[in-house]
Protein backbone atom coordinates (compact mmCIF):
# COMPACT_ATOMS: atom_id res chain seq x y z
CA UNK A 1 0.00 0.00 0.00
CA UNK A 2 0.98 3.69 -0.35
CA UNK A 3 2.10 5.56 3.01
CA UNK A 4 -0.23 8.33 1.68
CA UNK A 5 -3.69 5.87 2.12
CA UNK A 6 -3.08 6.91 5.51
CA UNK A 7 -4.85 10.38 5.27
CA UNK A 8 -7.88 9.13 3.55
CA UNK A 9 -8.42 5.71 5.57
CA UNK A 10 -10.28 6.23 8.63
CA UNK A 11 -11.74 2.83 10.87
CA UNK A 12 -14.15 1.20 8.91
CA UNK A 13 -16.45 0.28 12.32
CA UNK A 14 -19.48 1.85 11.69
CA UNK A 15 -19.75 3.71 14.50
CA UNK A 16 -16.15 4.88 15.08
CA UNK A 17 -15.06 6.57 11.83
CA UNK A 18 -11.97 7.62 13.43
CA UNK A 19 -8.37 8.43 13.05
CA UNK A 20 -5.69 5.24 12.83
CA UNK A 21 -2.60 4.73 13.67
CA UNK A 22 0.10 3.21 11.59
CA UNK A 23 3.61 0.92 12.66
CA UNK A 24 5.31 -0.01 9.14
CA UNK A 25 7.24 -3.34 9.94
CA UNK A 26 8.45 -3.73 6.51
CA UNK A 27 8.45 -1.48 3.36
CA UNK A 28 10.58 -1.12 -0.44
CA UNK A 29 10.78 1.01 -2.60
CA UNK A 30 9.13 0.81 -5.85
CA UNK A 31 10.51 2.21 -9.32
CA UNK A 32 7.81 3.88 -11.59
CA UNK A 33 8.91 5.55 -14.68
CA UNK A 34 12.50 6.39 -13.13
CA UNK A 35 10.83 8.18 -9.80
CA UNK A 36 10.61 6.15 -6.30
CA UNK A 37 7.99 5.20 -4.40
CA UNK A 38 7.75 3.88 -1.03
CA UNK A 39 5.20 1.41 -0.49
CA UNK A 40 4.17 -0.84 2.77
CA UNK A 41 4.09 -4.65 2.94
CA UNK A 42 3.71 -5.25 6.45
CA UNK A 43 2.12 -2.61 9.11
CA UNK A 44 -0.23 -2.92 12.06
CA UNK A 45 -3.19 -0.03 12.20
CA UNK A 46 -4.47 1.04 15.45
CA UNK A 47 -7.68 2.64 15.86
CA UNK A 48 -7.19 5.85 18.46
CA UNK A 49 -10.65 5.42 19.22
CA UNK A 50 -12.09 1.58 19.57
CA UNK A 51 -8.55 0.19 20.11
CA UNK A 52 -9.41 -2.34 16.96
CA UNK A 53 -6.21 -2.91 15.19
CA UNK A 54 -6.11 -3.79 11.59
CA UNK A 55 -3.19 -5.86 9.77
CA UNK A 56 -1.17 -4.99 6.26
CA UNK A 57 -0.45 -8.15 4.76
CA UNK A 58 1.54 -8.18 1.91
CA UNK A 59 0.94 -4.38 1.07
CA UNK A 60 -2.95 -5.31 1.65
CA UNK A 61 -4.94 -3.32 4.34
CA UNK A 62 -7.40 -6.08 5.53
CA UNK A 63 -9.81 -3.34 7.10
CA UNK A 64 -12.73 -5.82 7.63
CA UNK A 65 -15.94 -5.91 9.78
CA UNK A 66 -15.21 -8.26 12.50
CA UNK A 67 -17.68 -11.06 11.77
CA UNK A 68 -15.14 -11.51 9.19
CA UNK A 69 -12.16 -11.85 10.58
CA UNK A 70 -13.12 -14.32 13.37
CA UNK A 71 -12.95 -17.41 11.07
CA UNK A 72 -11.69 -18.77 8.07
CA UNK A 73 -9.12 -17.83 6.45
CA UNK A 74 -8.93 -14.84 7.20
CA UNK A 75 -8.56 -15.25 10.52
CA UNK A 76 -5.68 -17.83 9.46
CA UNK A 77 -3.93 -14.97 7.67
CA UNK A 78 -4.30 -12.35 10.90
CA UNK A 79 -3.44 -15.33 13.11
CA UNK A 80 -0.23 -15.59 11.10
CA UNK A 81 0.34 -12.12 11.09
CA UNK A 82 0.34 -11.48 15.00
CA UNK A 83 2.89 -14.64 15.24
CA UNK A 84 5.08 -13.42 12.60
CA UNK A 85 5.49 -10.24 14.08
CA UNK A 86 4.96 -10.57 18.12
CA UNK A 87 8.24 -9.00 18.76
CA UNK A 88 6.99 -5.58 17.28
CA UNK A 89 3.01 -5.69 18.24
CA UNK A 90 2.59 -4.08 21.51
CA UNK A 91 1.51 -6.72 24.03
CA UNK A 92 -2.01 -5.34 25.12
CA UNK A 93 -2.96 -6.24 21.32
CA UNK A 94 -1.19 -9.62 21.36
CA UNK A 95 -2.75 -10.43 25.22
CA UNK A 96 -6.93 -8.45 24.71
CA UNK A 97 -6.36 -7.07 21.52
CA UNK A 98 -10.20 -6.29 19.61
CA UNK A 99 -11.15 -8.31 18.13
CA UNK A 100 -9.01 -11.25 19.09
CA UNK A 101 -5.26 -11.43 20.14
CA UNK A 102 -2.52 -13.95 19.88
CA UNK A 103 -3.94 -17.55 21.09
CA UNK A 104 -1.13 -19.06 22.53
CA UNK A 105 -0.98 -22.89 22.93
CA UNK A 106 -0.35 -23.47 26.97
ZN1 LIG B 1 -12.24 2.49 15.49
Amino acid sequence: MKPWLMEILICPMKECRSELHLDVFEKHTAQVDGKDFEEIDEALITCTNCNRWYPVIGGIPCMLPDDLRMTGTQRKAEDDFLRRWRERIPSEILEKGIPFGLVTES
